[in-house]
């Protein structure tokens, strides 16, 4: 069925404008709600619009929930600790990988997040819409002014002096006309793979951690002492042999050569699906990888219960809504950040973070996973800043770096700090009446910094 040849004139019509706001935010995901918070508590009209009826995208409905390093200051840290004074996160924990020690910040209860977020948003004078999809930007002369939305309500206008675009995958950008690279833009087309997360019910999680200290199939772990510490602080990652032996014996092809386990709240979360070289922008392709996860969700769920102490009488507790993407459209900034500069943990006179995260590749063809532990790198403001387009700003996973740099900056705790500082500079911008492309960095800085916001790779605890 090609329909791409075929196309149909769509009549152009008149649209209601719904609010005008100072800065639009679009996508509520892990990203969204910092930029959103952020420019809202320096007092602005902010309306963030998200096409789920919940906040967290990957974070919370992705099922996530696990950053992928500490969270070193700011908002992020502030939510966290948020989030562990109500008993939605626990404490830090030194993961061993194959590479080096990585200190990791503990998962979060997504349900729990998702409240927060919203709180916090509502708290600080944010105007979210939920349901909700942006369908484009409005761009005049070079400038975007706002977005178009689809709702119950029809097809509307929201007015804005700044977007921030947290779609994850540049929606807004790539149509405002910004320049940008798929994957690693090789002719192989090389991305990353997408996966579904899922939870297990009724796992004994002391039987299976018993098992795993002691078993040579699980290269990268962190098995706390404490029954308490094994609530929120179990992580497993390998499986390599207990896999090949469960196709060998079933039949069954999974596309994966490890799974991760990890608990929050004494629930185990999932991660072992893969689905390789997906066109995500394909709503056809999109769908049959969903089909194909759910394939491999049954398959590992009776994998772990034939194969692994404690997950005996286990059975699937809820499988995540939400396709997991790592990667797509990586927009053309004024600088994109490389592989050398995460890597190496380069300086950067306009970074508006430092992030610990680690570097996490996931072969695109299949392989293993490299989780490793190194030390921080920066992100400098211009990786936010597309070319091409004025009043759009770019944060979370999409930003302005290189296949590389991207299995750093992808990460949970970047991605957040890159929304916080895009909320920030918008706000910075609007009141010095500049474009954000041309925002006194230092003043941005100056005010990450009062939020606690390390800068710099040796301002890391
Ligand atoms: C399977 C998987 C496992 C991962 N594991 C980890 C991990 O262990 N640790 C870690 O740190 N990172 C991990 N990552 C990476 C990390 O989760 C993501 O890169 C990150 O969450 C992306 O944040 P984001 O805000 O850019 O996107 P999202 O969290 O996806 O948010 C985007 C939001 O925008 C909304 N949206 C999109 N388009 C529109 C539109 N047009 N209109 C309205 N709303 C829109 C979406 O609904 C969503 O809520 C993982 C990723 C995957 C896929």
């Amino acid at each position: 069925m090609d329909m791409a040849q075929r196309t149909i004139t769509e009549p152009a019509r008149q649209i209601p404008v719904l609010m005008e706001a100072d800065v639009v935010v679009v996508g509520g995901g892990t990203t969204g709600p910092f930029a959103a918070i952020a420019a809202a508590r320096r007092g602005k009209r902010v309306v963030m619009i998200e096409r789920f009826g919940s906040l967290g995208g990957n974070l919370t409905l992705g099922l996530n929930t696990k950053p992928s390093g500490a969270l070193v200051g700011g908002l992020p840290l502030e939510i966290w600790n948020l989030a562990r004074s109500v008993g939605g996160a626990g404490e830090d924990y030194m993961a061993m990988s194959k590479t080096g020690d990585v200190k990791i910040a503990s998962p979060c209860d997504p349900e729990i997040m998702k409240i927060l977020l919203t709180r916090l948003c509502v708290d600080s004078g944010v105007q979210i819409l939920f349901e909700t999809f942006v369908s484009s930007p409005v761009v005049e002369s070079g400038t975007v002014k706002g977005v178009i939305v689809e709702s119950k309500a029809g097809r509307q206008f929201i007015g804005a002096k700044v977007v921030i675009d947290c779609s994850a995958d540049a929606d807004m950008a790539a149509k405002a006309g910004a320049p940008f690279i798929m994957g690693a833009g090789d002719a192989a087309k090389t991305m990353q793979p997408v996966s579904m997360y899922f939870t297990m019910n009724k796992v004994d999680i002391k039987r299976l951690a018993d098992w795993a200290r002691t078993s040579d199939d699980i290269p990268a772990r962190a098995i706390p002492d404490t029954e308490e510490g094994l609530a929120y602080g179990l992580w497993l990652t390998g499986f390599n042999k207990t896999l090949q032996r469960f196709q060998a014996e079933t039949g069954i092809k999974l596309q994966r050569d490890n799974i991760t386990l990890k608990t929050a709240d004494g629930l185990m979360y999932v991660n072992a699906t893969r689905v390789p070289g997906v066109d995500v922008f394909s709503p056809v392709e999109f769908t049959a990888a969903i089909v194909e996860c759910y394939r491999q969700i049954e398959a590992v769920a009776k994998l772990l219960r034939e194969q692994i102490p404690g997950f005996e009488n286990a059975t699937i507790g809820q499988i995540a809504p939400v396709l997991g993407v790592r990667e797509t459209r990586h927009i053309q900034g004024e600088y994109t950040l490389t592989g050398e500069d995460a890597i190496e943990g380069r300086f950067f006179e306009d970074s508006i973070g430092a992030d610990a995260s680690a570097l996490d590749i996931h072969e695109p063809r299949g392989g293993d996973v490299d989780f490793r532990g190194m030390r921080p790198y920066e992100i400098p403001y211009r990786c936010l800043v597309p070319l091409g387009v004025e009043q759009l700003l770019i944060a979370g996973r999409c930003i302005s770096a290189d296949h590389t740099a991207h299995a750093r900056s992808r990460n949970m705790p970047a991605c957040m700090a890159t929304g916080q500082a895009a909320g920030v500079a918008a706000a910075i911008a609007i009141d010095e009446n500049v474009t954000v492309r041309k925002v006194p960095i230092k003043k941005v800085q100056d005010e990450l910094q009062s939020m606690g916001m390390p800068l710099h790779g040796d301002q890391v605890n």
